[in-house]
């Protein structure tokens, strides 16, 4: 261990420790309400009461009453977590993290529930149109179509979902421009566009990413980031998002999302013929009182495959580190900028190892820092310390 290594590894103060254990808890929270809601659904019976309220409402029109049906789902969840939602909001500003004013987190809150309804109902009505037309394959066709909304979504989503919560500007920095253009020569790739993505209205924490597909592929950098880190911190973090573009992140990870989502229709279907053949709790596939055990299966699968796909991220994430620290002239910039985020985003930079490997997507920043260093003294001996 050099000296460097040992300086940078300082225990995490007792506010980081305590911002991030409540944050833990608060997603398990969230979790165990999701799949309580579904299990009580499925249990009592609720779920067939909510399928007869919908009917009534929208008497024969099928399309209809399944709209009823999710729209009361997603009622009554978002009424389930709101209680966990308010306390997050609270958290990040009693942390001094956060910006953002009650109603303008309202307003967030809408939208973004508004927006999950709309992508709910279109996937749902197409997952119960293809049971209906074709209800031995249509966890097949699902799969299909949902790999497609998902390439769809990841394109436009800079463009057309980001912006519905965040300003973006194309980066006016000529200097950091004509860095990250140099960056890209090397690389041998072109990057399409560098926006700056005004966080500082919501949150003090810092950030940037590679968003986007094809012609809206990007890389999007906080302001946050931009007003308070040096040039060569700036072009430390740009060097990282570019190795993720050059290593294909953003389709490996489709693909990714392609076998698990398989997994999900298929186990869906499964546990759909078992509940309706073996335990009589539906009279058809067709009928969407059945929604929750489609849910709870790739919720659960979802679930259980999470240490699996962070590990994969952690693995991308190292990836996107080494071919940084290639890019840049030394790793100086780059340790400070990590040491810079840590603190601003109150993060956890030693967990414990049980806790990385469930919940971590990035590996942390003390172990980073220790691996450029490594890595430096190993590939340019003549700039160790
Ligand atoms: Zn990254």
């Amino acid at each position: 261990m050099t000296l460097a290594t040992e300086a940078n590894t300082q225990p995490d103060t007792p506010e980081a420790r305590e911002y991030n254990r409540t944050k833990r808890w608060l997603e398990i929270g969230d979790m165990a309400i999701s799949i309580g809601f579904l299990v009580l659904l499925l249990a009592t019976g609720w779920s067939s009461t909510l399928r007869d309220a919908a009917i009534r409402l929208s008497r024969e029109h099928y399309v209809l009453q399944l709209f009823y049906y999710v729209l009361f789902l997603s009622i009554f969840s978002k009424i389930l977590g709101f209680g966990l939602d308010v306390y997050s909001f609270r958290l990040e500003h009693r942390f001094n993290l956060s910006n953002q004013r009650l109603t303008a987190w309202l307003i967030d809150e809408a939208k973004g529930w508004l927006l999950g309804l709309v992508l709910a109902t279109v996937l749902c009505e197409i997952i119960y149109a293809l049971i209906r037309t074709s209800p031995e394959h249509w966890w097949i066709f699902a799969w299909l179509i949902f790999i497609g909304m998902f390439i769809f979504f990841a394109q436009i989503a800079p463009v057309v979902l980001f912006p519905l919560f965040y300003k973006f500007a194309p980066l006016q920095n000529d200097e950091l421009r004509a860095r990250l253009v140099r960056l890209g020569e090397r690389a041998g790739t072109r990057v399409r566009g560098v926006y700056e993505w005004k966080l500082s209205e919501k949150s003090k924490k810092a950030n940037a990413a590679l968003t986007g597909l094809g012609n809206t592929r990007r890389i999007i950098l906080a302001d946050t980031l931009l007003q308070n880190y040096s040039t060569d911190e700036i072009e430390a973090v740009l060097a990282h998002e570019l190795g993720h573009h050059v290593h294909g992140h953003i389709v490996k990870s489709i693909f990714v999302e392609a076998a698990v989502t398989l997994a999900g229709f298929w186990a869906a279907n499964e546990a759909l013929r078992y509940a309706i053949d073996q335990q009589k709790m539906f009279e058809h596939l067709t009928d969407f009182a059945n929604l929750p055990l489609l849910v709870l299966v790739s919720t659960i699968l979802s679930l259980v495959l999470m240490p699996a796909l962070n590990a994969y991220s952690r693995f991308t994430e190292r990836q996107a580190d080494v071919y940084c620290w290639k890019s840049v002239p030394n790793i100086a910039p780059y340790v400070s900028a990590m040491e810079k985020l840590n603190k601003q985003n109150l993060s956890e930079s030693h967990p414990s190892r049980l806790v990385e490997l469930l919940f971590h997507s990035h590996p942390p920043i003390s172990k980073r820092i220790a691996a450029a260093e490594e890595w430096s003294k190993k590939h340019r001996p003549s700039l160790a310390t």
